[in-house]
């Protein structure tokens, strides 16, 4: 039987450096491997026609370039785009590119659903099935990236611009399904791809790792890849946030808080943003946004609030648009720099929170939270 064929989307450089090697190819073969896969985008290895023979004859019997495979992909009238990848078993992820004016963003899964379990999040309702490769996880970028220059005004390619420099992606955040940091030997491999000028040559400012705060990856992480960062706060004291955020209970507030002041010190960047959903009756009043103040003094921040995205029977509701902004006021009266997130892609449920790929459950967790959503989130305010 053939041992199943190497992806190499999944090798970092070392990897790849060292694979190269042990067929006695020297590191710079390895280098011409890694452009051709990851910036010219190319899977058929008898196209790189700059790679000796023999060396392609062996890469074609022994490895593959191989992104999940697409299921359905989706474009919203803004221009959003969202991918469902299967991942096999029945499960799938979801991936959304969102261009803006100055960059475009892609947002990626990290897991095949999560097993935080946050109240407002509809990939915490599914349940979890497994943490995806290293492969998986550049193969949607690798994947997105190849969509998206097929898109390209190709007068401008033949113009002489070459595919290798096109930054149709220009930054990526780890915000879509499941908890990046604790997947975290192929998320900080997948990173590194990210930040590899062979490879997407991102600026370690443009890759963002969302957490919901799993402290002890976090000052993993500042030492391993420091990236930017995203901690997802939702609630400004332990008691309502242990409801919204069950790894509260792990670990508290001032832990993550803690943690966060660590971070910066090796952060590419000189703040944390901490993001904050807004549900109504729930997390959003005067005296949240006070309490809020209060917590993230001490740590240089800025605070992107978050209308919560509906998705069915999740039993809670998006703060009024007059209620976000008042709550956004008192924020930035004390100082804090503060964003409302737009909302893209609503005509195809591209917005934070609503991927739902599909997830075969192999924890009892959609069960349980399917009990918690007839709970109701006790009150707490300061
Ligand atoms: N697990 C990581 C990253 C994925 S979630 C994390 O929790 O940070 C990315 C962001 O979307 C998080 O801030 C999360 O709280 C937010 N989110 C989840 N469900 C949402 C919803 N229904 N509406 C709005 N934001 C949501
Ligand atoms: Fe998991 Fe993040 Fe959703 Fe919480 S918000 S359940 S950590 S994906």
């Amino acid at each position: 039987m053939h041992p199943e064929p190497i992806n190499l989307l999944g090798l970092d450089a070392p990897a790849l450096t060292q694979l190269v090697g042990q067929w006695g190819g020297k590191p710079f073969r390895a280098r011409q491997l890694q452009k051709w896969v990851h910036q010219r985008n190319t899977s058929c290895f008898e196209d790189m026609t700059d790679l000796a023979r023999d060396f392609r004859a062996q890469l074609t019997e022994q490895c593959v370039v191989q992104a999940p495979t697409v299921l359905t992909q989706q474009r919203s009238s803004d221009g959003t785009r969202k991918w469902l990848f299967d991942v096999g078993q029945g499960n799938a992820i979801e991936s959304v590119f969102i261009p803006e004016d100055d960059r475009g963003t892609l947002c990626i899964s990290s897991q095949a659903g999560c097993n935080v379990g946050c109240r407002f999040c509809s990939t915490g309702h599914q349940g979890f099935n497994r943490n995806l490769t290293a492969a998986e996880i550049v193969g949607q970028l690798w994947w997105a990236r190849h969509e998206l220059l097929k898109d390209l005004d190709s007068s401008r390619l033949s113009a002489g611009e070459k595919i290798a420099d096109t930054r149709v992606i220009s930054n990526v955040v780890m915000m879509g399904m499941g908890e990046p940091l604790l997947n975290y030997d192929p998320v900080v491999t997948a990173v590194r791809l990210m930040l590899d000028d062979n490879a997407y040559g991102l600026s370690r400012r443009r890759v963002t790792v969302s957490t919901s705060g799993v402290v002890p990856m976090m000052d993993r992480l500042s030492q391993d890849c420091p990236v930017a960062l995203a901690v997802s706060l939702h609630a400004p004291n332990d008691a309502l946030r242990d409801q919204l955020v069950p790894l509260n209970k792990k670990y508290p507030l001032a832990e993550l808080l803690a943690a966060c002041e660590r971070y910066l010190e090796f952060a590419p960047r000189d703040f944390i943003t901490f993001e904050y959903v807004m549900l109504d009756g729930v997390n959003d009043s005067d005296q949240h946004a006070h309490e809020l103040v209060d917590l993230v003094r001490r740590v240089h921040c800025k605070l992107n609030l978050i209308p919560f995205n509906p998705f069915p029977a999740s039993g809670l509701k998006r703060s009024a648009a007059a209620r976000i902004k008042t709550f956004s006021q008192i924020l930035s009266d004390a100082g804090i720099v503060t964003t409302v997130r737009k909302t893209r892609g609503d005509d195809i449920d591209a917005a934070c929170g609503q991927l739902a790929g599909e997830v075969q459950d192999r924890t009892r967790l959609s069960e349980t939270m399917a009990l918690k959503r007839s709970i109701p989130i006790k009150e707490v305010r300061a």
